[in-house]
């Protein structure tokens, strides 16, 4: 299985904003966690893999097929989360898993069983009957990751689903991605690098529209490596510090506080230790004027 993106352009207001500008990746089964801030373009690219929206430019091939050519069986095999969520309050769950398999045109025997199947995957199965408005953050998110479920996808798009969530939550809803990830090309998109730091096969960095990267983390985190260090210092050096350097963390105890940079210059200040990156120190290094 393999999703092809290639050259995808999308402007807004007549050309004034560049959400995506010639992005191009391909992706295999596998979670690909999809990572930039706010207006890195992350929805704009899923609404045009999940043809909510139209590229100016640019094609996908599902296994060497143009999408476009392929059309409704494309859209058959995706599933889509997107990131607004508040839709449907009035709707009890089972109502509206019961509306959305209409919607994607299964027959009522499927849908039954996959609905039932499905209530206990994302664990809601007592809340069937509950309206969608008095679920938690984290409820909804799984009621709205069922619906993406209900046509069995091979391709599975996530547009924030940990958003709004609780620490609990996120880690729960992660989990469950990635226990629902097997054979299935996913795409988490978020600006939280823990959301995916533990679970992804690969990282897409996203940055105004382009792609900066997509590789596994320690091939990502290589290219920070020696740009990382740790200094000791008193409270009357920080300003100084920060305004010089990219600070990825501060850690205070008693007198000191102990600073954490991302550099491409070595600091001449001592003491000061080099350490190995995370993705959060490379999250800082290549967004940090957005
Ligand atoms: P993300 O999901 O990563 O936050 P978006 O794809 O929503 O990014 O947005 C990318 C850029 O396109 C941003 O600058 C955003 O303001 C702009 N944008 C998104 N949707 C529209 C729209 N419908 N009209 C105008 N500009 C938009
Ligand atoms: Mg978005």
């Amino acid at each position: 299985m393999k999703l092809e993106i290639n050259n995808l352009n999308k402007t807004y207001k007549g050309g004034k904003v560049k959400a995506l500008n010639d992005f191009s990746v391909t992706l295999t089964p596998g979670v690909y966690g999809l990572l930039g801030p706010n207006g890195a373009g992350k929805s704009t690219l899923m609404n045009i893999i999940t043809d909510n929206l139209k590229a100016d430019s640019g094609e996908i091939y599902y296994n060497n097929e143009d999408v476009q050519k392929l059309g409704r069986k494309f859209r058959s095999v995706l599933g889509y989360m997107p990131q607004q969520q508040g839709l449907y309050d009035d709707f009890t769950l089972n109502r509206f898993l019961w509306y959305m398999a209409a919607l994607k045109g299964l027959k009522k025997k499927d849908a039954k069983l996959k609905i039932t199947q499905l209530l206990e995957t994302v664990n809601l199965a007592e809340f069937a009957y509950k309206k969608l408005g008095s679920f938690s953050g984290g409820m909804k998110q799984r009621a709205l990751i069922a619906q993406a479920l209900l046509n069995d996808p091979e391709i599975l798009i996530l547009d924030e689903p940990t958003a709004g969530l609780d620490p609990k939550e996120r880690i729960r809803i992660r989990n469950f991605i990635s226990e629902i990830a097997e054979n299935k090309i996913v795409i988490f998109a978020t600006h939280v690098v823990s959301d995916i730091e533990f679970t992804a096969k690969e990282i897409i960095l996203l940055k105004g529209g382009k792609l900066i990267n997509c590789d596994n983390i320690p091939r990502l985190l290589s290219q920070i490596q020696g740009k990382v260090f740790e200094l000791e210092i008193t409270a009357d050096h920080l300003d100084s510090i920060q305004n010089t350097y990219q600070i990825s963390n501060l850690r205070y105890s008693g007198e000191t506080i102990t600073v954490r940079i991302v550099t491409d210059h070595t600091p001449k200040v001592v003491p000061i230790k080099p350490v190995q990156p995370t993705l959060e120190d490379l999250y800082l290094y290549i967004f940090e004027d957005t």
